[in-house]
């Protein structure tokens, strides 16, 4: 029978509640016996706080050492709540943290891990995990006789676990937090800049559209970032963008500065998660829509009416000029905000 541990780190955030209802759904299935480990400062009221879950055992790792995110105190975390679990299938959200520290856990254990997984489930009495391929384009689905088998949980693929709090017997495990490094500080980008929100109920995407000349025979560069910037500020939306328009932002010219490879969606960018998407002055080829595979519901606004968009690729096309749209929402927006999200904006600008 399988022993399944799931593990988390104690601030227990949206993607560690999304695996623990993945987690959740496969104990139901599998009827097997399942614990959970707790890893940083506060992971004995984490446990009170997924109480409900009906884990037969909670593990905790607990000491400022493991509050940092860093390789060697969360791998010493994960191989010590692993080890006393005696986990033969460990459950964990694909965060960036677990990313970097569970394939050096699985190495230690003489174990297995499959990354990005988007769905595990019973299949033939075993788990099999489901993840995509080839840039998203293949979905395999797969099984693995070794053990024990780590699987990191794509987040934004389920629903968040809910469920009631209430007081959990927690066992404490010693972990060796030894580390040579040391945190001294974070940096980040300045909050009113950042671009990139996974969390972001909204993507909205700029095409290299908003640099061409336009009616008037003239580019608008500069009217074009403030109109974004503007959006983005107040929408909180995440920034996405085509291949065509980073790369003139990578040539250093004088065309949305804000925007960088990282940006870029499709086929040879990035695969994000967000409920809606809005794409502008962007054609809509393959090549960038295949990045929107996992985007619910899409909008464009393109002035081409055969534009890729058009085919069936965005479920409402507006046929319109993107900076008059634009100007128009961000006045919409600007009315529906708050006058402290309008403090707050400031106070970010100025910073
Ligand atoms: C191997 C390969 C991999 C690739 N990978 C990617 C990838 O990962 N991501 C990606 O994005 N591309 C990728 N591409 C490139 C892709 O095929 C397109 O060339 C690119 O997406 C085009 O970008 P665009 O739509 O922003 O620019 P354009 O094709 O120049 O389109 C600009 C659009 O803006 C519209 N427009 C202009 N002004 C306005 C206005 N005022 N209002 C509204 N609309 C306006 C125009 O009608 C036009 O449709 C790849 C290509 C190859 C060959």
């Amino acid at each position: 029978m399988e022993k399944i541990l799931f593990l988390a780190h104690a601030d227990l955030d949206q993607a560690a509640l999304e695996a623990l209802a993945a987690a959740c759904s496969l104990v139901g299935e599998l009827q097997g016996e399942w614990t959970v480990g707790l890893v940083g400062p506060g992971a004995a009221e984490a446990a009170g706080r997924i109480a409900g879950c009906g884990a037969a055992r909670f593990l905790t790792v607990e000491g400022e050492a493991f509050a940092q995110p860093r390789y060697a105190t969360d791998a010493a975390a994960a191989e010590a709540l692993a080890r006393e679990s005696g986990a033969s299938l460990i459950l964990a959200a694909h965060t960036s943290r677990w990313a970097r520290a569970l394939p050096g856990v699985a190495a230690r254990l003489h174990g297995r891990i499959d990354t990005h997984v988007t769905r595990i489930a019973e299949v033939n009495g075993v788990p099999a995990v489901a993840r995509w391929f080839y840039r998203q384009r293949m979905e395999g689905v797969l099984t693995r006789s070794g053990r024990p088998w780590l699987v990191l949980l794509e987040p934004g693929c389920g629903a968040a676990w809910v469920g009631t709090a209430g007081s959990a017997s927690v066992e404490s495990v010693a972990a060796e937090p030894a580390s040579r490094s040391t945190v001294i500080g974070r940096r980040a980008p300045q909050a009113g800049e950042q671009t990139i929100r996974p969390d972001a109920g909204l993507l909205f995407v700029a095409g290299a559209g908003w640099t061409k000349k336009q009616a008037d025979g003239a580019a608008h560069p500069q009217e074009a970032g403030q109109l974004i910037l503007d959006f983005l500020r107040a929408s909180r939306a995440s920034l996405g963008g085509s291949k065509s328009l980073v790369d003139l932002s990578g040539e250093g010219q004088a065309v949305l500065p804000f925007m960088s490879h990282l940006n870029q969606i499709g086929q040879t960018g990035s695969t994000p998660r967000h409920p809606k998407g809005l794409s502008t002055c962007c054609h809509g080829e393959e090549p960038h829509v295949v990045g929107w595979r996992f985007i619910t519901e899409r909008r464009a606004i393109n002035l081409d009416p055969n534009c890729g968009w058009a085919r069936g690729k965005a479920d409402v096309l507006y046929v319109a000029d993107a900076f008059q749209v634009m100007e128009h929402l961000n006045q919409l927006v600007g009315r529906c905000r708050s006058p402290a999200e309008d403090v707050r904006q400031r106070q970010s600008t100025a910073g």
